[in-house]
Parts: C-alpha cells; structure tokens; sequence
C-alpha cells in the first residue's frame, strides 16, 4: 500500500446520492454555515468499513437532543454511510456524517457524507507522538454540567475555537493542545481524550461532570484495559500530576494513538506501554 497518493474525497447526500466532490451541496442560509448549528461524527474507516459505528451514532443522537435538531431515521444514516463506502477505493480512511439545521427559513436538516484519506502528520503522530502545549479553556471544570446551552457533550460543528486552539499550538512548534480548566485540570485536546497511566491505572478525565466530549476511541480503549493488564479509572488530573505519569495520550478516531513526548517544552520518555496499547487499538502504521 502506498499513501504518496491518496484518493480524493467522496461526498454523499441524503436524498440525492453520491455527487462529486466539487459540487455545492448546501444552500447559502444553510444554518450549518451561517451559525455553526449542526453536528457531525468522524470514524476511523478500516478494511472499508466505519469502525464503531453503533456508538458514534448513539452519540450523533445524544448530539442533536442537545441541539434541539431533528435527526433522520438511524437506517437512513447507516444507508448515506454504506453509500459514501462503497465509493471509496482504498481499505483505510475516515468517514464523516453531518447534519445541519438545514435553511434559515425551515426546511429539512443538510445530511451529508463524506469519505477522505487520512493525511501523512495524521500517521506521523501515530507514529513518533506529539507535543502539546496546555491552554485554558476559560471554564471552570464543573462549569458546563450545570449550563446547557454550553452544549457541553455535544459535537457540534461550531469547531473556530478549537481549530484556534490548534493553530495556536502549530505557530509555536506543537502539534496540539491540551484544554485545562480555570480551576487548573486538564479537560481535553480540540480533537482528542486525554488517557495516562497512574501506576496499574489507565485513566482518562470523565466527561459527564466535566462537559467534554466522551470520547469513543478513550471509552474503548478502556474498555480494554484489562486485557492490557490495567485497571480502567475516571478522574481529574492536573499537568503537574501528567509530568509525572509514565504515559500520557490523545486518542480520538482517525489520528488513533498519540504519546504526548513533549508536554510544554518538557520532553518525556518513551513509555513501554505505546506499542501495546496501539497493538489493541489497530490503527495501521
Ligand atoms: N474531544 C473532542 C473535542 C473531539 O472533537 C474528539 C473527536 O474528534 C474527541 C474528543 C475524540 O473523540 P473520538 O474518540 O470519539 O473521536
């Protein structure tokens, strides 16, 4: 397999089919567009098919009863998904599902498919791991669970601030971020769970009382720890105590693994845990 050359993106529609990539598929007063009201779903596509599946729906659904947004029928999902991966050439890739409030003025939901290569610093990340830089979010931790409309939980397409996030990061050498909270514990990256070890404990923050997203790839992996010989725990962490823990990770659905091996300009050690831990996730290299 080589990936100098990656397939070009497929794009499907509810209600029109597959169309080419380069064809406008949303209405100017799209309030997807106007307003970043809409949600999507990103997975992992391997050996042509959408990895986990049943729980990014459960959480598209989850999603938009947050949104107040009308979501059609789960079949019909499963059908634009299937239609999107019968297009696409290649054994890995990524596959995304949005929904948008649709126009301005009324009208059904933008439900769209689309299905694209994973990129060469996605497989490097996997590959080498990362490093990131902490940032406040400007929440305190507990903030979003008693605030709604914060839509905490809730992947929405209204994405400005954590692509901010990252290219802040970028413009000083990083890869990513790590969010913390004002109270000083670390929520999430802007497109990742953060998981590290405590001696036999693979932990990750929980995300009910915190309001981040509840992340699949995290909820799996430690669903799997004790095949891995650890113990799966939910807590808050502050970076003093994740400078001092043998490993530390973003996981999310297309990047996969991702040691943190510079946390603020402070490099860590490779942990003996990566390779078993990516070992169970099967990401490909
Ligand atoms: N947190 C945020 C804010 C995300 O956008 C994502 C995914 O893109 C994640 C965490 C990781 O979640 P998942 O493993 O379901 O991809």
């Amino acid at each position: 397999v080589t990936h100098d050359h990656p397939p070009g993106r497929v794009v499907a529609v509810l209600g029109r089919g597959l169309v080419a990539a380069d064809q406008p598929i949303l209405r100017a007063d799209d309030l997807g567009a106007l307003r970043g009201e809409g949600i999507f779903e990103t997975m992992h596509v391997r050996a042509g098919q959408a990895w986990l599946l049943d729980a990014h729906l459960d959480r598209m659904t989850r999603s938009a009863d947050r949104l107040s947004l009308p979501l059609p029928d789960r079949t019909q999902l499963v059908e634009l998904a299937e239609l999107a991966l019968s297009a696409w050439p290649a054994a890995e890739g990524a596959l995304r599902l949005s929904v948008t409030r649709g126009p301005e003025d009324g009208g059904p939901p933008t439900v769209y498919a689309t299905v694209f290569a994973v990129t060469a610093p996605t497989r490097a990340a996997r590959r080498d791991g990362i490093s990131v830089l902490t940032a406040s979010l400007g929440y305190p931790v507990h903030a979003r669970t008693s605030a709604p409309w914060l839509l905490g939980g809730a992947k929405t397409v209204s994405y400005a601030v954590n692509m901010a996030s990252q290219r802040w990061a970028q413009q000083q050498g990083a890869q990513d971020v790590l969010w913390i909270s004002t109270d000083g514990y670390a929520l999430e990256a802007p497109t990742s769970t953060l998981i590290w070890l405590d001696g036999r404990r693979l932990c990750t923050v929980p995300a009910t009382s915190t309001g981040i997203l509840a992340g699949i790839t995290a909820q799996w992996l430690l669903s799997h720890a004790d095949e891995l010989g650890y113990e799966a725990a939910e807590q808050l962490v502050r970076p003093a105590e994740l400078a001092g823990a043998a490993g530390v990770w973003l996981v999310s659905s297309v990047r996969g693994l991702a040691e943190i091996r510079i946390l603020d300009h402070v490099a860590r050690p490779a942990c003996e845990a990566t390779a078993k831990l990516a070992a169970v996730l099967g990401f490909p290299d």
